[in-house]
């Protein structure tokens, strides 16, 4: 792609465009990489909130594992699109691992506002302990989900794991975020002028990035089509093995007696 002319849009082509071009001066990093603290020369966090589509983060992770490029993949224990204990789901969090991707807690601060804040440390601790033990390795580092809804983060600076709205990843390095499938005018002109600073932090979505580029209804159309699919289907062999129940065949034997 011509560097003069690149695209705002959200495809493959693009993503790795923005990537390589920052990764010429600053070398992208997970969270674990800066459990030490920051390295001395350029550098940016290259962060994945997986909010509703494994199969989306696993094909940008194995894009990125394939070119070299490591990332920190946040996952939802309990988010409405996917089940990380489901045996659909159960090896995602080892996968990404296994490609040498980190994998975070992702956390829901609406789930912990149902319990007193006392046990909120302890509601965190659980969930990443489980995602640790999904994905074959402890969690280190956490981030909230959908902060822009859901108001400031209670979890920042509490010292319990890396947090990537602590000050250090958040306030006192730019941040960058493709959330909505939108860059902010100061992200585009960063991801365009060329002018990268030495350090910050690249929060992305692989639900927005495919092949060919899509609106944003044409991405959740398509998530909640195949969502409803799967429903269906599942819905469909559970009615097909109930009825070969032998309780089910000789309930109706007998209804058909009467
Ligand atoms: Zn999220």
């Amino acid at each position: 792609m011509n560097a003069d002319a690149m695209r705002d849009s959200f495809d493959y082509d693009t993503y790795w465009w923005i990537i390589e071009r920052l990764s010429r001066t600053n070398r992208p990093l997970r969270f674990a990489d800066l459990a030490g603290g920051f390295p001395t020369t350029p550098f940016f966090i290259l962060r994945h909130d997986v909010d509703y589509s494994p199969a989306a983060a696993l094909d940008l992770a194995d894009q990125e594992a394939r070119r070299g490029v490591h990332s920190t993949y946040f996952l939802l224990l309990n988010g409405l699109y996917y089940n990380m204990l489901s045996p659909e789901h159960a090896s995602f969090g080892r996968r990404l691992a296994a490609m040498g991707h980190e994998v975070g807690l992702h956390y829901d601060v609406k789930f912990l506002a149902a319990f007193p804040r006392q046990q909120w440390r302890d509601l965190i601790r659980m969930q990443a302990t489980l995602l640790g033990k999904l994905s074959g390795k402890r969690v280190t580092a956490i981030a909230m989900h959908q902060p822009g809804l859901n108001g400031e983060d209670p979890m920042r600076h509490t010292g319990q794991y890396m947090n990537a709205y602590d000050d250090r990843f958040y306030r006192d390095i730019p941040y960058f975020s493709d959330s909505c499938r939108a860059w902010w005018n100061p992200a585009w002109e960063m991801l365009t002028s060329g002018h990268t600073p030495p350090r910050f932090q690249l929060a992305l979505h692989p639900i927005n990035w495919a092949e060919h580029d899509r609106d944003r209804e044409t991405i959740f159309e398509t998530l909640h089509s195949n969502l409803a699919q799967t429903v269906e289907s599942a819905g469909d062999e559970l009615l097909r093995r109930i009825a070969e129940h032998r309780g089910v065949l000789q309930h109706q034997a007998r209804a058909a007696r009467r």
